[in-house]
């Protein structure tokens, strides 16, 4: 074929692969001490209690289990879904609630659904790249909405709205992806009264509200009644459970979550019978937050001996974020660095971060970088970041 670009759909050929998926191939390699990808620490998983579960299925339901089932997801794991989200503060019935592959796929689905080619889509500026894959996938044309400390900037917002009228904002409030920063709630308030006055959907993901190392329950956005008829809430099992069971669900509107399942006809049929009801088994029986506890406890400490080496091998004149809870820490070097580069030289010395400049959707910063301190115990968090010293210091 002379060229290949003309044979393919438009946007897939030009939406880039996940520079984090690439990096993931690496990791498996044993020698290398991986801060890039955001999994979960593998020794943490209860393999036993998801064990008893899945075995408790084939046992007492093994058919269905084995069997196709519906579109929207199973009635216990919806029923499992709706309670976890009322539980975050977002009062959920069953039937708001649709079953998804992972809220990857939610994202997915929901781009299907709402955006057209050219439609605007805002989101903050930098934001979760397979997020921007799946947007970008649809056509979706972005915009950065402003954001500082305490995330997306109420009036910034508003102005975004009124001057490009997207057809969706994308928002991480909770621990965002990548820059681990958090939204208040007086600022969420806020945030709320604006999408309450404009006609948008707001797409809120939440996978990392319940990894919190402080006392701060943050409340979705989506729990203001008043935007339950243009606000989705994305929530999945795989960070506080396992990514590779791929559970995960959207809250939203009924008569949206209908077109959803076209969606997701045309894409998987349905989301993984066996995993779903397993899932909810393990859901029914087993105390999630006792079982989260050591867990937070755990990343907390991560997070405190990533916080200490990074201020020792970052180079004067750095700044980084200092997360209440998630998995990502990100960092900005000083002038004249780029962290693209630097990426092959610390691969070279035995470790892996992510670059910033792929997270964003305008004016990229070469000087950001990524760290993800869950995956690593505090004392190799220390070697990796040892390896990175000199890494830092040629530039
Ligand atoms: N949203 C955000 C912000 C994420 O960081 C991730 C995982 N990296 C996902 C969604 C997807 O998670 P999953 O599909 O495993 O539920």
């Amino acid at each position: 074929m002379d060229s290949v670009r003309s044979h393919l759909n438009e946007y897939v050929s030009t939406v880039g692969k996940s520079p984090i998926r690439a990096l993931f191939e690496l990791s498996f390699d044993p020698n290398l001490i991986s801060f890039a990808g955001g999994n979960p620490a593998s020794e943490l998983f209860d393999v036993d209690g998801l064990a008893k579960s899945f075995a408790h299925v084939m046992e007492i339901a093994g058919p269905r289990a084995m069997q196709y089932a519906s579109t929207d997801g199973e009635p216990e794991m919806r029923a499992a879904a709706a309670q976890r989200s009322t539980g975050m503060g977002v009062p959920t019935t069953a039937s708001q609630v649709f079953i998804t592959s992972g809220s990857q796929q939610g994202i997915g689905l929901l781009s299907q659904t709402l955006v057209n080619p050219g439609d605007v889509v805002l989101v903050e500026n930098p934001s979760f790249v397979s997020a921007l894959q799946a947007f970008g996938l649809q056509g979706a044309e972005f915009k950065p909405v402003d954001t500082d400390e305490a995330g997306v900037v109420p009036e910034a917002l508003d102005a975004a709205i009124r001057r490009w009228k997207p057809k969706a904002v994308y928002l991480i409030p909770t621990f965002q992806n990548p820059t681990g920063v958090t939204m208040p709630e007086s600022r969420r308030r806020a945030v709320a009264d604006i999408f309450a006055a404009h006609d948008t959907w707001l797409i809120e993901d939440d996978p990392y509200s319940e990894l919190r190392y402080t006392e701060d329950q943050q409340i979705p956005i989506c729990a203001d009644p008043r935007l339950d008829d243009r606000a989705f809430l994305l929530n999945t099992l795989s960070k506080v459970l396992s990514p590779g069971l791929r559970v995960g669900w959207v809250r939203g509107p009924e008569h949206i979550l209908e077109r959803l399942s076209v969606a997701k006809q045309a894409t998987a049929l349905q989301t993984s019978t066996i995993d779903q009801l397993a899932a909810a088994h393990y859901l029914a029986h087993t105390d999630l937050q006792a079982t989260l506890d050591p867990i937070r406890a755990e990343y907390a400490r991560r997070r405190d001996a990533m916080l200490t080496g990074l201020r020792e091998v970052l180079p004067p004149g750095s700044a980084m974020t200092e997360p209440a809870g998630g998995m990502f820490v990100w960092a900005r070097l000083p002038e004249g660095y780029d962290a693209s580069e630097l990426v092959y030289d610390a691969i070279e010395a035995g470790t892996m971060f992510v670059p910033g400049a792929p997270f964003y959707v305008a004016d990229p910063d070469p000087r950001t970088l990524r760290f993800s301190f869950v995956s690593n115990t505090p004392e190799v968090t220390r070697t990796g970041l040892e390896r990175l010293a000199p890494v830092f210091r040629r530039g």
